[in-house]
């Protein structure tokens, strides 16, 4: 039996599946279920000036938004407050690091996300799967 599950999101349109799924295993084990979605910065270099500066707030507003994201599906799928993580970094370490701080005995993420299904495990799902120090489950996201 689990006891304690992180899910990672990246809150694109396969996060409410993954929740569902996520929410379904903690039932079924009985075990407390926590959430992350890491915020990769955008890093803006002036030698290329081909796109117009993003405003300044720009990071503040995206992560604001996000952060209620996360905060919507955490409330609808009965994740405490306290166990919604927004992070900022590299979303393979960032979901590793939060797996060992909690010490989860299983992880939860998409085969893909954001990126597209052209791989048959997307580059993050795989670096978990590769350096998690527990059990990885990656539930299949479709076409
Ligand atoms: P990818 O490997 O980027 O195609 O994404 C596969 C899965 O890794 C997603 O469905 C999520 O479960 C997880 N993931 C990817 N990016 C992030 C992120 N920024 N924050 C949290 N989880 C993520």
């Amino acid at each position: 039996m689990y006891q304690k599950i992180l899910l990672a999101v990246d809150l694109s349109s396969h996060a409410e599946l993954l929740c569902q799924k996520a929410a379904e295993m903690a039932e079924l084990h009985q075990a407390s279920l926590s959430v992350i979605s890491v915020v990769e910065p955008i890093v803006s270099d002036s030698a290329f000036d081909t796109m117009p500066p993003l405003p300044v707030d720009f990071d503040d507003l995206r992560l604001q938004s996000l952060r209620e994201r996360l905060q919507q599906l955490g409330a609808k799928y009965g994740i405490r407050a306290e166990q919604r993580f927004l992070e900022i970094g590299v979303p393979k370490r960032e979901i590793c690091r939060k797996a060992s701080d909690l010490v989860s005995d299983l992880i939860i993420v998409g085969s893909h996300g954001r990126h597209g299904v052209e791989l048959l495990l997307g580059s993050t799902a795989n670096a978990v799967l590769h350096h998690a120090q527990c059990d990885v489950l990656a539930v299949r996201i479709h076409k």
